[in-house]
């Protein structure tokens, strides 16, 4: 962040007046103050990124199945409200896992296990998953709590790089910027419907992955350090009503399991994948 900026943020802080100037807003997401701008938030992203490959293993097998998922989530964010420009750039991550779980932080990166690619039943699923954890880096959800973080450090009128980098190796210890409220799951829950929609997947897809989930929570949570990186498990919102909601949703779109023109992808090339996993 320049001097400038600080000082502006710093003013209206003081002022109490919320908006500060972003660098570009989400259409569909409305007006939004962005105290860390989009800038620094891809320097944060990078640095969270390397610490976190520091400690889970990416996979780096046959490249099909990083080309799969890299080229699916290309397409989603490209008709999301926030698609790459040229600051913000998305990568996707395969995480040699077998736990089932995907995770986003910010600055466009986003992660999926080999065990969810495994498990999913079709490509209309992992595209409901990658969508929502797009919606979650559109909505600038870990943003948002890291620019909390830093208005209860007192660090809104200045962020130096140095301060940039505890609130990282905060945020990476006790998991904050990846754990995300009620309200935000909720939200990338509504968005990943609408961008895999857009991007002419069956957003039906989130409904059967979440209710997959449903056969499988508690038991199979596991002890995985990614356990606690990834949120597919989270105990809240409940999954139940997740479903529930998500179904509402597609009801109130006009979006029928059958209807023609989305993409279930069931089979072949997810199969593929799987078989190179
Ligand atoms: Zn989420």
């Amino acid at each position: 962040m320049n001097r400038l900026h600080a000082i502006a943020v710093a003013t209206a802080m003081a002022l109490g007046v919320a908006a500060v100037p972003g660098a570009a807003g989400c259409a569909g997401l409305g007006e939004e103050s962005w105290i860390i701008p989009e800038e620094d938030e891809v320097a944060l992203g990078q640095r969270f990124n390397q610490e976190l490959l520091a400690q889970m293993p990416e996979f780096k097998g046959d490249p099909a199945v990083i080309q799969y998922v890299a080229q699916m989530g290309a397409a989603i964010a490209a008709v999301s409200d926030r698609p790459p420009n040229g600051v913000l750039q998305y990568r996707f991550t395969v995480v040699d896992s077998d736990e089932i779980n995907a995770f986003a932080i910010p600055g466009g990166y986003v992660y999926v296990t080999k065990g969810l690619l495994k498990t999913a039943r079709s490509g209309a699923e992992v595209a409901s998953i990658v969508a929502h954890e797009i919606g979650h880096i559109a909505a600038r959800h870990g943003v948002k709590q890291l620019e909390t973080m830093m208005l209860a450090q007192g660090l809104g009128s200045l962020i130096g790089d140095e301060q940039i980098a505890e609130l990282v190796s905060g945020a990476i210890q006790v998991g904050t910027g990846l754990t995300f409220s009620k309200d935000q799951e909720r939200e990338a829950d509504r968005l990943g419907v609408a961008y895999a929609n857009a991007a002419g997947w069956n957003p039906w897809g989130m409904v059967d992955f979440f209710s997959f989930l449903l056969t499988l929570e508690p038991k199979e949570k596991g002890n995985d350090p990614l356990t606690g990186l990834g949120e597919l498990f989270a105990t809240h919102p409940d999954t139940a009503e997740r479903v529930g909601s998500v179904q509402a949703q597609l009801g109130a779109m006009g979006i029928a399991r059958e209807a023609a023109g989305l993409r279930w992808e069931a089979g072949t090339t997810l199969d593929q994948v799987k078989a190179a996993l």
